[in-house]
C-alpha cells in the first residue's frame, strides 16, 4: 500500500515551480515511478511527503540538438534515447546503454532524469555520461544552472538535490563520427539484468592511428560515476601496443580496491575488468594495434 499526504501532477515547468511554493512539508518528485514505487511500497518513509509527478512536463521530454551538445530533458525515457536518430548519431554509447535498461515496459516508463536522481551506482547511464564529460542542468529556487554530472552525487544512492530541485536536463557534448565505442554491461541474467558491472569506453585516433581521445570507466563498480584523466593519459599521444592495453587494463582494474576498498566481489570484479577491457581496447583499435 502506497502512503503520500497528497499528490499533485504538473504540466509545464511554470506549474512545478508555483506547485512547489505552495505546498509546505517535503515533496517527492515522481517521474517514471520505476524505483520510486518500488522504494514507496516497501516502508511509510513517504507518508508526509507530497508527490509532485514531473513525468507530463512537455519542456522535459525533448531531445534538442544544439550546436555542441545534445539536450536531453530529464523525463525523456530510455526507451527514447535509444531511439532516438540524434542520440544514435552524437551519443551512440548513451542509446547503447539506455537500450540495456531493464525491459521495453521499463525503459519506456523510466527517465534518464530518474536514474541519475536514484543515484544507483548501477545505473546505466552513468558510466557512458561520465565519458561523454555530461553536465546537468538543475533548477533551484527559480535559478537554472549547469554542474558537471560528478558534482551532483555524495555517494550510493545519494545526491546533492533537495527536494524541491529539479533536474532539468542533461547536456550531453556531441562526438564526431569518428570516436569508435564501446558499451559492456556484465550482468547476473541475460535479460532484466541490473549491471555487476560495465564499462563504458571512447577512443579515437588520427590518420596515423595516434589515440587523439581516450576515455574509460567502469559502473557499478564505484560509489559515484568517475572518470579518470590518468588511465587517459596512459594511451593519448600513442600508437597503442599489446603491452600499452594491458597496463592500461591493469590500472584500471587497480581502481577497484583502490576506490571502493576490498569486498567480497573484488576477486570477482578484478579479473572481469582486467580481461574485458584487454578485449574490447583490442577490438576498438583493430588493426592499428601495433606489436
Ligand atoms: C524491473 C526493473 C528493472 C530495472 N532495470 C534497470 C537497468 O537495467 N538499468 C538501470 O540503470 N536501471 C534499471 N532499473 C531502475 C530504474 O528503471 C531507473 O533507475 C530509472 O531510470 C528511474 O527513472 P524513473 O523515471 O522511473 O524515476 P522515478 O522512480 O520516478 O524516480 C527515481 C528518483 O529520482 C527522483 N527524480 C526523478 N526525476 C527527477 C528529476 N527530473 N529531478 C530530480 N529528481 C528526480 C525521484 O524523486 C526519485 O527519488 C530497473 C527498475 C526496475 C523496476
Amino acid at each position: 500500500m502506497l502512503k503520500f499526504r497528497d499528490y499533485i501532477r504538473v504540466e509545464s515547468k511554470a506549474e512545478y515551480e508555483k506547485a512547489i511554493a505552495s505546498i509546505e512539508g517535503p515533496v517527492l518528485l515522481l517521474a517514471g515511478g520505476s524505483d520510486l514505487l518500488v522504494q514507496a511500497r516497501q516502508d511509510d518513509r513517504y507518508e508526509d511527503h507530497t508527490v509532485v509527478d514531473i513525468f507530463g512536463i512537455e519542456e522535459l521530454r525533448t531531445i534538442e540538438d544544439t550546436e555542441g551538445h545534445l539536450v536531453i530533458g530529464a523525463c525523456v525515457t530510455h526507451e527514447a534515447i535509444a531511439q532516438s536518430l540524434l542520440v544514435n548519431r552524437y551519443a551512440p554509447i548513451l542509446a547503447e546503454a539506455a537500450l540495456s535498461v531493464g525491459s521495453v515496459q521499463i525503459r519506456n516508463h523510466s527517465s534518464i532524469g530518474g536514474n541519475l536522481a536514484n543515484a544507483s551506482p548501477a545505473a546505466d547511464t552513468l558510466a557512458p555520461l561520465a565519458v561523454l564529460n555530461a553536465e546537468v542542468v538543475i533548477l533551484k529556487d527559480g535559478i537554472e544552472s549547469v554542474v558537471p554530472l560528478a558534482e551532483i552525487f555524495e555517494g550510493p544512492y545519494k545526491t546533492n538535490l533537495g527536494d524541491r530541485d529539479l533536474i532539468v536536463s542533461v547536456r550531453v557534448p556531441k562526438l564526431s563520427a569518428d570516436v569508435r565505442h564501446d558499451y559492456t554491461k556484465v550482468g547476473r541474467r541475460k535479460a532484466l539484468s541490473i549491471s555487476r558491472m560495465t564499462i563504458a569506453t571512447l577512443l579515437q585516433t588520427d590518420e596515423n592511428g595516434v589515440v587523439t581521445r581516450f576515455d574509460m570507466t567502469m559502473g557499478a563498480t564505484f560509489p559515484c560515476p568517475m572518470t579518470f584523466p590518468d588511465i587517459s593519459a596512459m594511451l593519448v599521444g600513442k600508437r597503442p601496443t599489446k603491452e600499452d592495453i594491458s597496463e592500461v587494463a591493469r590500472a584500471l582494474s587497480a581502481k577497484i580496491p583502490e576506490i571502493a576498498g576490498i569486498r567480497a566481489s573484488t576477486r570477482y570484479k578484478q579479473p572481469v575488468c582486467r580481461r574485458l577491457s584487454v578485449r574490447i581496447l583490442q577490438e576498438l583499435i583493430g588493426d592499428e594495434q601495433h606489436a
